[in-house]
């Protein structure tokens, strides 16, 4: 499918900056860039921050630093809302001269009042305000919100392409708030001004949206501009299929970030989410930029299962090159202010990598199983094996170590002078080499002991071996 030169596709991702990205606002996030690149067009970042009560400023730089990390990257400056309010008030000067909007002086009081009454009455708790029709009674000095006059009666119907046609009856809906009594933009009519201004041709967000669709839908036609094409996507629930909260572990692309997860394997995570796309876990972006069809995006709400996260991070980072995952690692330790690697460090690390990958599933597991780089000691050593470190014990490894230090430091030489070792003095190898294991890193969940010793050199182990029980 090509695209015509005139409607070049322009999408957005609007997220308001009062939390941090969730996993939700990420694939939204995702699928817009993507259906953007799929059509060479443009992805644009909005920030919602009409709202001041609701800023916070440590939420927008997560959410830049989470779209970075998730490598989404957005054309043209960012567009921030609040700067924006001219162009929203002068579409409002507009619709209140035409008489499409009025001036509504009614208090929270008053309408909570009017909306008890009707409770009591047994009957919809729709607001109607007593200034629809009053609109020439100007009061100067008074506060007031302006509304839109929604039609009476008729539907509203959204061709929504991934939901189907939705409709509203008008009568169900309230005059919709405009501006705040503060002459701030309300989100539903800074969206409309913004889409329509930077010509957003496809709006895809979360189908928690939808009934503010119906809502942007009445502006749209006030002002008689076109609408974009609506793509509602289902939410993102928990494992147990209900809405997803903390309760289901993490919920925010920063806490991935913390937890190691490598940033290719939650945007492929997240494409399978709701995508009906099968399910290789290796999938090239590119392919799934390639194959992405609105149509293919499931109805039902998916379900996240970190489990499968983990699974697809491990099988990415056994693929993944090691000095990309270097990178990584180094840039997971930075995340989570764990002091950074030595030069030497960063050498054994990377000369660790091929046995370290295939026992990894994420940063945290990886950085884990390079423990035995990083420990200058085994002083720690961890409570299950503590009483495995007797005086006899302690003796056998530092006899053992007067064996190595006279051979040539390689897997053979060592396997055999650990096995002769372990014969000669009545052990069982794998005793031996769990003993070996404890005198290296102080816990039996490392790499083997031939990997561990060969990339930290017989000075080095044999120094762990000596120093042992001091
Ligand atoms: N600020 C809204 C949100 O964060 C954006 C909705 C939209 O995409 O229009 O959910």
């Amino acid at each position: 499918m090509t695209n015509s030169i005139k409607t070049r596709t322009i999408t957005r991702f609007a997220p308001s900056p009062t939390g941090y990205l969730h996993l939700g606002g990420a694939r939204t996030a995702l699928f817009n860039w993507i259906f953007a690149k799929k059509f060479n067009g443009k992805f644009l970042l909005r920030i919602e921050d009409t709202d001041k009560s609701r800023l916070n400023k440590d939420a927008l730089s997560a959410i830049f630093d989470g779209l970075k990390w998730l490598g989404i990257n957005w054309d043209d400056d960012v567009i921030y809302q609040s700067n924006r309010n001219k162009e929203y008030r002068a579409v409002v000067e507009k619709l209140l001269k035409e008489g499409k909007a009025y001036r509504c002086y009614s208090t929270k009081e008053e309408i909570d009042i009017y909306k008890n009454k009707l409770l009591k009455l047994g009957k919809t708790t729709k607001f109607v305000s007593p200034w629809r029709e009053k609109s020439a009674e100007y009061k100067k000095n008074e506060f007031y919100v302006v509304r839109l006059k929604v039609p009476e009666t008729g539907r509203i119907i959204i061709k929504d392409c991934v939901q189907g046609d939705v409709t509203w009856n008008c009568k169900d809906l309230d005059d919709l708030i405009l501006l705040r009594s503060d002459g701030s933009a309300t989100y539903n009519l800074a969206a409309v001004v913004d889409d329509n201004y930077f010509n957003i041709t496809d709006v895809i967000r979360g189908d928690d949206h939808l009934t503010n669709t119906a809502r942007q839908k009445l502006i749209y036609c006030a002002l008689n501009w076109k609408l974009p094409k609506f793509s509602h996507i289902p939410l993102i629930h928990g494992f147990d299929g209900k809405k997803m909260s903390k309760r289901h572990g993490a919920v925010s692309v920063n806490s991935y970030i913390e937890e190691g997860i490598k940033s290719s394997a939650l945007v492929r995570y997240l494409c399978q989410l709701g995508l009906d796309t099968g399910n290789d876990d290796l999938r090239h972006i590119n392919n799934i930029i390639k194959d992405f069809e609105i149509k293919k995006i499931v109805k039902s709400p998916a379900r996240f299962d970190s489990i499968k996260l983990n699974d697809i991070c491990g099988k990415i980072i056994r693929k993944t090159e090691d000095k990309e995952l270097l990178e990584d690692l180094i840039y997971f330790l930075d995340y989570n202010k764990i002091p950074a690697l030595t030069i030497k460090q960063q050498m054994n690390v990377k000369d660790s990598l091929p046995f370290l990958k295939i026992r990894s599933k994420n940063f945290q597991e990886l950085y884990e199983q390079a423990k035995f780089i990083i420990i200058s000691d085994v002083s720690k050593i961890s409570d299950e094996y503590k009483n495995l470190l007797t005086d006899y014990n302690i003796e056998l490894i530092k006899s053992l170590s007067k064996q190595l230090k006279n051979i040539k430091w390689i897997k053979e030489n060592i396997n055999n002078t650990i096995k002769s070792f372990a014969l000669k003095n009545n052990k069982e190898f794998k005793d031996m080499a769990k003993l070996i294991r404890i005198a290296i890193v102080g816990t039996s969940n490392s790499p083997g002991i031939y990997d561990m010793m060969i990339v930290l050199g017989k000075s080095e182990v044999i120094r762990r071996f000596t120093s042992l029980g001091i």
